[in-house]
């Protein structure tokens, strides 16, 4: 069978942008946001997100669910990824850090709104095939690199924003020291098993943080490297 004409979702996604409203509308009391921004907003209705998820996914990719994306890993709820961007409020000048590359989801709706992001993932075969599909795509201000999120990437530091899309037991404290005085990390903590939340961590301009549980969540542990 040939594909159908419409196999840019559009319509899919446009029906996806107006259920992760409704559900910021449900959890508002939890995250104090009522709606998307318009720039997170904007990048939801523009990403792909079925160019990120195996063939055999394809027809559920407009779902407000994770997915199966192989290796035991899974591309995030929607919601939690558009989440995690408004949380970390990202600028057009930004240079955002995201641990934990996947799929490659996450990186590009970041990349649609900040200058430049950093993603590590520690599988080398979904790294890799996340920078390859980024770069099909045409994201020119994203670099991927395979390795241990737990250390950052100390080169490319400080960051404006960390995205962390893995759980640690703890907050990688390599991370803190990486982000610039003002910048915010989100991160979801806590045991894989346990209850996990995800936490809002700003950085004062004296170097001190102020951290915000904002709601339970559920990620795949963030695997300590070798
Ligand atoms: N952000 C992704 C979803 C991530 S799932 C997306 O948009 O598709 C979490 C990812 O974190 C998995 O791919 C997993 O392999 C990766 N990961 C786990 N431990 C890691 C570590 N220590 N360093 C870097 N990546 C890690």
């Amino acid at each position: 069978m040939s594909a159908p004409l419409a196999a840019d979702y559009a319509a899919e996604r446009a029906q996806l942008v107006e259920e992760v409203e409704a559900t910021y509308a449900q959890t508002a009391a939890l995250t104090g946001l009522r709606a998307m921004s318009p720039q997170v907003r904007a990048a939801l209705g523009k990403v792909e997100r079925h160019r990120f998820v195996p063939d055999s996914q394809r027809a559920l990719a407009y779902r407000n669910h994770p997915l199966p994306i192989g290796a035991g890993q899974t591309i995030s709820q929607p919601y939690i990824v558009a989440l995690s961007t408004d949380l970390v409020a990202p600028r057009p000048g930004h240079r955002v850090l995201e641990v934990g590359t996947g799929s490659g989801y996450q990186a590009a709706m970041l990349a649609e709104i900040v200058g430049q992001v950093y993603t590590i993932e520690l599988i080398a075969d979904l790294g890799n095939a996340a920078a390859e599909r980024l770069r099909a795509l045409g994201y020119r201000n994203v670099e991927v690199r395979i390795g241990d999120g737990y250390a950052g990437w100390p080169e490319k530091a400080p960051f404006d924003g960390i995205v962390v899309t893995a759980a640690p037991p703890q907050v990688p404290q390599a991370l803190v020291e990486q982000l610039k005085p003002g910048g915010r990390m989100v991160v979801p903590v806590g045991s894989s098993g346990a209850a996990q939340e995800l936490l809002v961590i700003t950085k004062r301009a004296d170097g001190t943080t102020e951290t915000r549980s904002v709601l339970p969540v559920r990620f795949v542990p963030l695997v300590p490297g070798k």
